[in-house]
């Protein structure tokens, strides 16, 4: 006689708008079981009944084999009596109270094949359509309002689904079943094309016409987009490029490409396999990738960088978009420099006002802001540099003390601990300007709330002058200051699941030392907790201070007056006047506005200026990336630095440069060997620390070339060395540091 059981299953992850319910259901059938699927506040509650054969595969079905957008982090099964139900059905969702839904909400997801081949078929009735998605494909980050996750809660609400795309959302075995942002050109959002001033010009196809044949004719046209507007432009153009970059005052920080398909990024860049299954990913982010030497695209997308970002089209609008051009187009995000980006139309033609020669909009809003993410490979594995549509949010850990951690004045976004760990938020950018601010301060009211969180505390960054501590001091809940170096370490332990002491390794461009002074070529002991400082880089002046990172020339100077080297023994003289010289001199010798640091980012800045690379940044952290753009294989010698009472001395190194520059020793060579004397610089200490385990972190391991050398020698002594792959290495990480950080020391926030 055949057994009947009937089984309650909890689910837990991100599982909600990825056709976890429909796949349930699906299964269910197939397997004769009974019982219902709902979203819960915290994932899916499923109860099945039937024969407990059927029933055993359902769960290891559900186990083994979910949606593939789905992130189960658990399930927890329990048995329950035969209740001698017959039929399996998708039961409305609880209603989420404030603060309560705690489940992961699933990133938007790039176009899947089967919808990009329905609104390429012209006998289907999406045809054409830019806004086709399915449970596999669309946006849901982007567009959700509360949770859980169902379209009464999305920015879809305002749509009616005609009775045609109601029978697909209620049909179990259509693909499109509870597909939530589920719409046709009958039902569904619509496009338009606006003029510069923002009148109306046309509607759907003929609206994406005008666009592609405006962008064929050198326009730049803002396009609203999943997580917001882009301003696109031929990518193929001079002039077009050039109009672009003066109207968003970018003059030379490399810009992305939206390429037609992948035969089109394989031939005009270096792949490899991992490369090209981020490209094609359905987090579709901007892959940072080496250009070929044939490639024909214009130089100034990316000036004196051998690498492109490159990204393929996501949403159906852009795969709409790019079959008419057929060539590649630059993709920026559509601001004033680090402006957030635009989402609302009215906003849109007021503040892209003069950067837009017209626009291609859509009537369908955009819940919150999501940049493009940018990743690329670095050792063998992804290395995220901007975390953001498609990997936002994410969670990590288990469960903590609810906190808010906000992060740091650049590239910032914030991370919200609670019963899921830390889950982190999408990259906001700088907060120089109010614009930025504002949306600063509305997501840290926005991203607690929809984790279904109170927080009981704020982290912040220990600097006393960042904007996020002072925004964060208005919100009425303890402080918990977090020193930068440590919330860096921090954030590697939290992404490898460590807790323990290990040496962390944070080297970056600047943050606030408890000495008071620029810290930033940091060797601590550090735990989640805890941290000691080890030993850091010498100290050397930064004449002008921000003048220094702006004109690495005068970090240049900085670092030869500290190890008493005259100028006149150096390539640098060329980079001033004699008059600009005496009077950096006499700050120097005053010691007037002349901060010292121990920067790591610095040191290289000033070395890509001694060696001639680069006088004056145009773009943050310019002189590094072409000092490391600059370093060829390297001839395997590298120069030792002197470990001497915590003082790791760069001197040596700047003295070995300078000969081999007398020596003409090609530039490459000398490039690489300065990040390989460095990367031992790390193992010296690693050496001396008595620790088996070595965390980086700080955005000087953006530099790939650094990265890889410090590892390859780690390991090849032995040495764990770990490093962030998921949360960016620059201080887009620091908010989920500071979370691990507060979280480890609550309720007694000593530093
Ligand atoms: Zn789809
Ligand atoms: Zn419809
Ligand atoms: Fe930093």
């Amino acid at each position: 006689m055949t057994e009947y059981a009937r089984h309650r299953l909890e689910i837990i992850g991100a599982v909600q708008g990825v056709g976890f319910r429909p796949f349930v259901s699906r299964l269910a059938s197939e397997l004769g079981l009974a019982g219902w699927v709902c979203n819960s506040l915290a994932g899916l509650d499923v109860e099945i009944e039937g024969p407990a054969e059927a029933c055993a595969v359902f769960l290891r079905q559900v186990r083994g084999n979910p949606p593939p957008h789905a992130r189960v982090r658990s399930v927890t099964e329990s048995s329950l009596p035969l209740e001698g139900v017959s039929s399996f059905v998708i039961r409305e969702s609880q209603t989420a109270p404030p603060a309560a839904a705690t489940t992961e909400i699933v990133p938007d997801l790039a176009t899947c094949v089967d919808c990009v081949r329905e609104i390429f078929d012209s006998a289907n009735r999406r045809h054409g359509y830019p806004f086709t998605n399915c449970t596999q494909c669309g946006p849901r980050f982007s567009i959700v309002r509360s949770l859980p996750y169902d379209r009464a809660r999305t920015t879809m609400h305002e749509f009616t689904m005609c009775s045609e795309c109601r029978a697909e959302y209620e049909s179990p075995s259509d693909r499109r079943f509870h597909a939530q942002p589920n719409a046709c050109p009958k039902c569904g959002p619509r496009l338009a094309f606006a003029d510069a001033p923002g009148r109306v010009l046309a509607h759907r196809e003929e609206a994406l016409e005008r666009a592609a044949r405006a962008i064929e004719a050198g326009q730049v046209i803002a396009v609203k987009g999943i997580g917001g507007y882009h301003l696109m432009a031929d990518a193929r153009s001079t002039s077009a490029i050039e109009t672009l970059r003066l109207r968003k005052r970018r003059s030379a920080k490399p810009l992305a490409v939206m390429v037609p398909d992948l035969g089109d990024a394989r031939a005009r860049c270096e792949m490899s396999a991992l490369e090209e299954r981020l490209l094609t990913s359905a987090r579709a982010p901007i892959v940072v990738l080496r250009r070929r030497n044939d490639d024909d695209l214009p130089l100034i997308l990316a000036p004196g960088n051998p690498d492109l970002g490159v990204i393929l089209p996501y949403s159906p609008l852009h795969h709409l978009l790019m079959q008419r051009l057929g060539f590649p187009i630059v993709v920026t995000s559509a601001n004033v420099s680090d402006e957030p980006l635009c989402t609302d139309n009215d906003d849109a033609f007021h503040r892209l006002r003069g950067l837009a020669d017209a626009f291609l909009i859509h009537d369908r809003p955009i819940e919150r802001a999501l940049d493009d993410s940018v990743v690329r490979v670095a050792a063998g594995h992804e290395l995220v540099l901007r975390r953001a549509r498609g990997y936002a949010p994410f969670s990590l850990g288990a469960e903590l003390t609810p906190v808010l951690a906000v992060g740091g004045d650049q590239k910032t976004s914030i991370a919200v601990t609670g019963p899921f760990g830390v889950r982190c938020g999408p990259h906001v950018g700088d907060l120089e300007t109010e614009a930025a601010q504002e949306t600063f301060t509305a997501q840290c009211r926005d991203f607690p709330a929809l984790c279904g969180v109170r927080p009981r505390a704020i982290a912040c960054d220990a600097h006393p002058g960042y904007h996020g501590g002072r925004l964060a001091a208005g919100m009425g809940l303890p402080l918990v200051t977090v020193q930068h170096h440590h919330a860096h370490i921090a954030a590697c332990l939290a992404e490898h699941e460590l807790d323990e002491e290990v040496l962390g390794v944070a080297w970056d461009g600047t943050g606030h030392g408890p000495d008071g002074t620029i810290w930033g070529g940091e060797f601590l002991l550090a735990s989640r907790r805890e941290f000691r400082r080890l030993a850091h880089l010498r100290w050397f002046p930064l004449p002008g201070g921000e003048l220094s990172v702006r004109q690495p020339r005068y970090a240049a100077l900085g670092l030869l007056a500290e190890a008493g080297i005259p100028i006149e023994d150096t390539p640098l003289g060329a980079a001033f006047t004699s008059e600009e010289l005496t009077i950096a001199h006499r700050q120097i010798q005053r010691g007037i506005n002349v901060p010292f640091t121990s920067s790591a980012g610095r040191l290289f800045d000033a070395v890509a200026a001694l060696l001639g690379l680069r006088w004056r940044n145009e773009f943050e952290a310019q002189a590094a990336m072409e000092l490391e753009h600059a370093a060829g294989v390297g001839d395997g010698a590298f120069i030792p630095l002197a470990l001497e009472s915590g003082i790791l001395d760069w001197e040596p190194v700047v003295r070995g440069l300078l000969e081999d520059l007398r020596n003409r020793v090609p530039g490459p060579t000398i490039a690489a060997r300065f990040i390989d004397s460095m990367a031992h610089a790390i193992l010296l200490v690693a050496r001396d620390s008595g620790k088996g385990i070595v965390a980086l972190g700080g955005g000087c391991f953006q530099n790939v070339r650094l990265l890889e050398s410090t590892v390859a020698r780690l390991q090849a002594e032995g040495f764990i060395a770990l490093w962030p792959r998921q949360a960016p290495p620059n201080d887009g990480g620091l908010a989920l540091g500071q979370a691990v950080v507060a979280t480890a020391r609550f309720p007694d926030p000593v530093s």
